[in-house]
């Protein structure tokens, strides 16, 4: 069992900064995501786009923007719960929360913060009649570890940004890399597509086009996939099916929380902390609404900065918080490091 102060669901841009937040309060966080890896949105749709929008720099790549806020607070050593997701909530009759996910690991916490944005990410499935008796034995939808692909012969399917990005890279990885794709043309940025094209012409990307996988063959594990290309229907044996079509986002169980839900939304009171209807349970970035709501990036930091505030004051009941600047105050890290401006002396000049 997982105990934190504040339990925040979603490792987005705002969960993340939430545990930065929540760290100068002295609030000690753990974060669930139902991806293997943070970053959210940004992480899983855009990590090579830049964003023009974020405070104080100019332009700045998605998978950077969450590469800095994973360092900005690694001195908060907050938990990961990775590739599980949120699906029960309940609040204990001591007023603190039990999460538990879909694997079966329980959180408790004296506070939930949902920052699950748009919800949890379902992949788009190919339209084979049986490729739900292949999951995981052999179809996957992400690539959780490349690792697991080690010296297999794989087969990625799709024409978009991750099925290039996951060909190149296990093409160092996997004994063989096909990629098939209905079209000739893909859609993704420039370098992947003429680095792809280098591979193929290299013989270490196997590139089957225009062509679809209709049919999955295998005696409980995959071991070939059909083949349509343009009529000519043959077999290809492999270790591994990823097809790689996008992903829709699902609130999912969240929504069966009891938390008042508009427009797959969840309702908070933005005039003061961002709470949901249940109390000590607050939602933060994409996943709320209310009057005013815009699902920007900078409006989470805002809501996740405003909802520590309304944990502290939760935990530490009639205890006064005066605000301090970080300029002046310093950061202190759970990991007994310390960061402050340099301290102005007083020193005769001669
Ligand atoms: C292509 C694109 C470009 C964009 N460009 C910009 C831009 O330029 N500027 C800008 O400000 N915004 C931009 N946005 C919007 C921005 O990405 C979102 O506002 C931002 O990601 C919201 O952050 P979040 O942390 O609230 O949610 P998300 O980034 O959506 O993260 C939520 C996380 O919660 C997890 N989750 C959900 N439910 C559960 C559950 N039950 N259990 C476990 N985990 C769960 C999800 O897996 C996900 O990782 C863009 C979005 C897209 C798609």
């Amino acid at each position: 069992m997982i105990n934190t102060d504040l339990l925040i669901i979603g490792a987005g841009p705002t969960g993340l900064f939430a545990v930065f937040e929540a760290g100068l309060l002295k609030i000690k966080c753990h974060i669930i995501d139902a991806l293997p890896q943070p970053g959210g949105q940004l992480a899983e749709l855009y990590p090579k786009k830049p964003i023009f929008d974020i405070p104080g720099y100019p332009s700045v790549l998605a998978g950077e923007l969450v590469d800095n806020l994973m360092e900005q607070i690694k001195q908060f050593e907050p938990g990961f719960t990775l590739a599980e997701t949120a699906t029960t909530l309940n609040k204990l009759e001591d007023g603190t929360f039990e999460v538990i996910t879909n694997k079966g690991t329980i959180h408790r916490a004296k506070a939930v913060a949902i920052a699950g944005g748009l919800g949890t990410f379902e992949p788009r499935k190919p339209l084979i009649d049986n490729i739900a008796d292949y999951e995981e034995k052999g179809v996957e939808y992400f690539v959780k570890n490349p690792e697991h692909f080690r010296d297999k012969n794989i087969v990625i399917a799709g024409g978009g940004d991750s099925a290039l990005d996951w060909s190149i890279f296990l093409s160092n990885v996997a004994k063989s890399v096909t990629l098939i794709h209905r079209r000739n043309e893909f859609r993704g940025a420039l370098d992947s597509v003429e680095k792809v094209q280098e591979l193929k012409n290299a013989g270490e990307i196997n590139l089957i086009t225009p062509a679809e996988v209709i049919g999955l063959k295998g005696d409980g594990h995959i071991e070939a996939i059909t083949v349509d290309k343009e009529g000519e229907v043959y077999d290809l044996a492999t270790d591994y099916f990823i097809p790689l079509f996008g992903l829709t986002p699902k609130l999912g169980d969240i929504a069966n929380w009891g938390l008042e839900i508009e427009k797959n939304a969840i309702v908070v009171n933005n005039a003061l902390d961002y709470q949901t209807n249940i109390e000590g349970v607050y939602a933060i970035g994409d996943v709320n609404t209310y009057p005013g709501k815009l699902k920007l990036i900078l409006c989470g930091f805002h809501e996740a900065t405003l909802m520590c505030q309304s944990v502290y004051n939760r935990m530490n009941p009639g205890r006064k918080y005066v605000l301090k600047y970080t300029t002046v105050s310093g950061v202190d890290g759970f990991d007994g490091t310390r960061k402050e401006a340099e301290k102005a002396v007083v020193k005769k000049i001669d």
